[in-house]
């Protein structure tokens, strides 16, 4: 098992390829602070996926070293890993269920409170209320009856109550209006408080939000740095 951990990430000369011929990382260091939050943007097929997998550690076959806190992350169990790296994807699942069941999935020993404050801090709980059965409301697995900004939001609310030291977030890419972006902004500003974060971003303001920015192309890192150093 792996104590708790800090959130330090290094990547250390990391080549990797899905495919033997060809590798879809190439040399790859990074070295992030506790805490830290990352934005990874490149064109499509750059890496930027590969990397938060080869993070989850969702394969082995990797040259160099991925560490966590100093830990090789091929030295851990894969439970104790995600115990302490958590990833929002982008097409945010939902299961059928309550809305709380959805949200109380991050950590199933919450309390209806914890469910609800959790909820409150991502400013998920207003939307809630609103359902005609708030938090008890019924949502299918395709969660037509939520838009794709309170799907987010309920993603977010999951996530905080899980509480891991790593959070991975695969921005959606999918149009929402101004001011439910302007929301899950500040809701993505709280959910990230405190840990390190990868997150695969498409939107402006995330990138200029983020203390590193990393660009890939083609499996390499062409530039990092801040927003204003880029
Ligand atoms: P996107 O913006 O489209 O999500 P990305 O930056 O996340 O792109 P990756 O998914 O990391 O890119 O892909 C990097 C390279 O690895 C690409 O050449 C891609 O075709 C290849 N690749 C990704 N996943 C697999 C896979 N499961 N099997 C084989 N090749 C893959
Ligand atoms: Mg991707």
């Amino acid at each position: 098992a792996m104590p708790p951990i800090r959130g330090a990430v290094r990547f250390e000369g990391v080549t990797f390829g899905y495919e033997t011929d060809r590798p879809a990382l190439k040399g790859i260091d990074l070295d992030i602070q506790p805490g830290m939050s990352v934005a990874l943007v490149g064109h499509t097929g750059s890496g930027k996926s590969t990397i938060v997998n080869l993070l989850c550690r969702f394969y082995d076959t990797v040259e160099g070293k991925v560490l966590l806190d100093g830990i090789d992350v091929r030295d851990v169990t894969i439970e104790s890993l995600r115990s302490q790296v958590g990833i929002v994807l982008q097409d945010t699942f939902i299961f059928s269920g309550t809305i709380r069941d959805n949200i109380r999935y991050g950590r199933p020993s919450a309390s209806d409170a914890e469910v609800e404050a959790a909820a409150r801090s991502v400013l998920a709980h207003d939307f809630i209320t609103h359902l005609p059965d708030g938090y008890d409301t019924q949502v299918e697995e395709r969660g037509s009856a939520l838009s794709v900004g309170q799907r987010q939001l309920i993603s977010f609310a999951r996530a905080l109550l899980a509480n891991p030291r790593v959070l991975i977030l695969d921005e959606a890419t999918a149009s929402i209006d101004t001011e439910t972006e302007m929301r899950i902004q500040e809701a993505l500003g709280t959910l990230l408080e405190g840990r390190t974060s990868f997150i695969v971003a498409h939107r402006l303001s995330t990138i200029r939000h983020a203390d590193r920015i990393v660009v890939l192309d083609h499996g390499v890192i062409v530039e990092q740095g801040n927003h204003e150093e880029l």
